[in-house]
């Protein structure tokens, strides 16, 4: 089987296999300018899909122009209607700032930038999509990414936080709440990588100046070592150990039980993340209106 039809088939195998999405369902595709998201929402409007694009301009220093010209680029060509969020016009900073202030916070000193970054962005995301009454957020997750999560969090002594991995968000189902979901499951990096070309989908590959994280970088490179039947091993392992994980009475296990009391999002605490690691910084009163 060639790369094409390798792709496509694990891509229709992952939405049947755990109900991902169907066709009458409005879906969000998160894009990044990146190869990932780009074959996301392209494999998603060849199925027959009914997508549109969502793009936050998160204020990068000198390539953000790129990215929102390629992600543009993308949705003319697929022909689909694309959202910019614009973090400096909602939030008063670019998000090179807004990881500094926070991590001279108490709340925020020992988060990398990229873990910062992530709860802005789902947060951003979750409320945009149901404001634009999408049901889904598709995301350009790769088998990669998720082999390194695991890894790492197994690596690190916290297997719980793998909770929330999977194909689909695991959380109770939530009027608030849009289910994200991961086409690229299954799909091997070098696999995305080869269809994209193929494909000749317009891709920016110069990478986040904030990208950091020296660990997350090392588990890459092994994982990048690995054969594709090594990672999807991993990742079904992983899969047989869930219900156990699930057992584990921690903080990650809990579902939603509430809505933040701050800006109403859910949350498994009060106290929403973002509502955390934003209390004493700047942009709180921009930021948090119910
Ligand atoms: Fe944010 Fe990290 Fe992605 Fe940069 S690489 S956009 S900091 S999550
Ligand atoms: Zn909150």
């Amino acid at each position: 089987m060639n790369t094409n039809q390798d792709i496509e088939k694990k891509v229709k195998e992952t939405i049947k296999r755990y109900k991902l999405c169907n066709k009458k369902e409005k879906i969000l595709v998160a894009l990044s300018g990146g190869k990932d998201s780009a074959v996301v929402a392209y494999l998603l409007k060849k199925l027959g899909y009914n997508i549109e694009g969502f793009y936050i301009n998160l204020g990068i220093e000198g390539i953000e122009k790129d990215y929102l010209e390629t992600v543009k680029e993308l949705s003319q060509r697929l022909q689909i209607k694309l959202h910019v969020y614009d973090l400096k016009k909602e939030f008063g900073n670019s998000i090179g700032i807004i990881i500094k202030e926070i991590q001279n916070t108490k709340e925020g000193k020992n988060l990398k930038n990229c873990a910062i970054c992530g709860v802005v962005k789902k947060w951003i995301m979750n409320r945009e999509a149901r404001r634009l009454k999408f049901n889904k957020i598709a995301t350009g997750h790769n088998l990669d990414d998720e082999v390194q999560t695991f890894l790492m969090n197994i690596l690190k002594g916290s297997p719980q936080l793998n909770i929330n991995s999977g194909a689909i968000t695991k959380n109770k189902k939530d009027k608030k709440f849009v289910e994200r979901i991961k086409p690229l499951f299954y799909c091997d990096e070098n696999e995305i990588r080869k269809y994209s070309k193929k494909k000749k989908l317009p891709i920016i590959y110069k990478k986040c100046p904030y990208l950091v994280d020296s660990y997350r970088l090392e588990v890459r490179e092994f994982v990048n070592n690995l054969k594709t039947k090594d990672k999807e091993n991993i990742i079904k392992n992983f899969e047989l150990i869930y219900p156990k994980i699930k057992n584990l009475n921690s903080k990650e296990s809990k579902t939603f039980i509430n809505y933040c009391e701050k800006c109403g999002e859910p949350s498994r605490n009060k106290i929403c993340k973002m509502c955390k690691l934003t209390e004493s910084i700047k942009i709180q009163n921009n930021l948090i209106k119910k």
